[in-house]
């Protein structure tokens, strides 16, 4: 007979985002009604999805679809392909999302969706059928003035342009509003790839300058290789950090004196790894995060600092390209250590800020270039960081917590003056 545990089961993400937002009401002085309806999706959809394989056999995964709040606009949010997907998780992203959507200003609530499937196993045939699946059957609750989805962990520009044929086809006519993070050739916007670890880095830099550290030979490691982590580690060396490590799934590498970028990602397309980059020696995944630098960027996935890790991370500066990875207990030590953490809903944000620009653009079918989505991003990121930096030092409030007063307190705004119906 096995023996039951009396530990209790390890916080989650949903478990963080919710007492964020307890302890931002609580500043605010909301009634308990108006936290409730914040701390509750508006609507979730939990699909079945089947696939038949290439080989003829049916497999059945979970798909959902959460729309957290729907107050200052369409919900807006990325799509994740993952095996550890799960309602709880996408309910926890969703809201995420709607802070940073509110903090960075842009007309949409929050959303999220995920299906519980490991991309790495299938083929694009197979992940092509997924994806087609998925919307049909979320498409009663999804469209460009209801829920726009984007990419996020696990799916790409390709998934969205089949998300948009599929939403198309059934339309009877082409909606390129529908998803964003569409290729440039179907719609897309010009720095919407990049957009998320451009943003990750001016607030970075932001970050470093407030602690009064040096740009130029300052150290980074980057936890995460992939959509965020790798264009963050190569528009850090342009700034003239040096990246002194990063990681992905399989394992890390290090150079003291900073990697080359560029090369390395040449080995990522060659190998599909990190590991095994000549001219750098190879480190233990999770020591990565130990590392003696000045700053830290996660970017994978959520919970990675947690209460085990946190006493042993001495970056005096976090910056968060990943949702959700630094867990309620980590972010205590941080604090009792002197470390600033910049959270995810600020830092993370130039990906749906860029989500909105090209939504923009493909409501007016009018194209804006490279240097104008830029020059677009870096100023309302800069002014993000602004108004929370401002905001935590006038009230003594951490970076995390500041950024979801104003942006709970945008919400909470939008949904007093519509009113409660009826
Ligand atoms: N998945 C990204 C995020 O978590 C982008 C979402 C979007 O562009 O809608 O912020």
């Amino acid at each position: 007979m096995s023996t039951p545990t009396l530990e209790a089961p390890a916080p989650s993400a949903l478990d963080d985002a919710r007492a964020q937002l307890a302890t931002a009401t609580e500043l605010l002085g909301y009634d308990e009604g108006l936290h409730a309806m914040l701390a509750t999706p508006r609507r979730e959809l939990t699909v079945a999805v089947p696939l038949r394989a290439d080989d003829g056999e049916v497999h059945l995964f979970a798909g959902y679809r959460v729309q957290h709040n729907v107050s200052r606009g369409p919900a807006k949010g990325g799509l994740r392909y993952s095996p550890h997907v799960t309602l709880d998780e996408v309910r926890a992203l969703a809201m995420w999302m709607t802070w940073k959507c509110a903090l960075l200003d842009v007309p949409y609530g929050g959303a999220k969706g995920g299906v519980n499937i490991d991309p790495r196993c299938h083929s694009a045939g197979e992940l092509e059928r997924v994806t087609r699946r998925y919307t049909s059957e979320i498409l009663p609750i999804i469209g460009p003035e209801r829920d726009i989805p984007a990419p996020d962990v696990g799916t790409d520009e390709r998934t969205m342009a089949w998300m948009m044929d599929t939403y198309s086809v059934n339309s009877g006519y082409t909606v390129p509003g529908i998803v964003t993070g569409k290729p440039i050739s179907l719609g897309g916007s010009q720095g919407r790839a990049s957009a998320t670890s451009r943003g990750v880095v001016h607030i970075a830099l932001a970050a470093l300058r407030s602690r009064g550290i040096r740009i130029d030979g300052a150290t980074a490691a980057v936890q995460g290789f992939g959509k965020v982590g790798r264009d963050t580690a190569r528009f850090l060396a342009e700034a003239g950090v040096q990246v002194v490590g990063v990681s992905d799934q399989y394992g890390a590498v290090t150079a003291t004196s900073g990697l080359d970028v560029e090369a390395l990602s040449d080995h990522v397309d060659r190998t599909g790894s990190v590991v095994g980059f000549p001219g750098a020696d190879a480190l233990d995944r999770d020591l990565l995060l130990e590392l003696p630098v000045q700053l830290l960027v996660p970017a994978a996935l959520e919970g990675v600092l947690h209460e085990g890790n946190a006493a042993r991370v001495t970056a005096p500066v976090i910056v968060e390209g990943a949702n959700g990875p630094t867990t309620g207990a980590a972010d205590r030590v941080f604090a009792e250590q002197g470390q600033l953490v910049v959270p995810d809903i600020l830092a993370n944000a130039g990906g749906v800020l860029v989500s909105y620009f090209e939504w923009v653009q493909a409501n007016q079918a009018y194209w804006w270039d490279a240097q104008e989505v830029e020059a677009k991003l870096e100023s309302r990121m800069l002014a993000a960081w602004d108004a929370v930096a401002g905001t935590a030092q006038a009230r003594d409030l951490s970076l995390r917590t500041a950024a979801t007063v104003l942006a709970v307190e945008r919400v909470a705004e939008a949904h007093r003056l519509r009113g409660l119906y009826p």
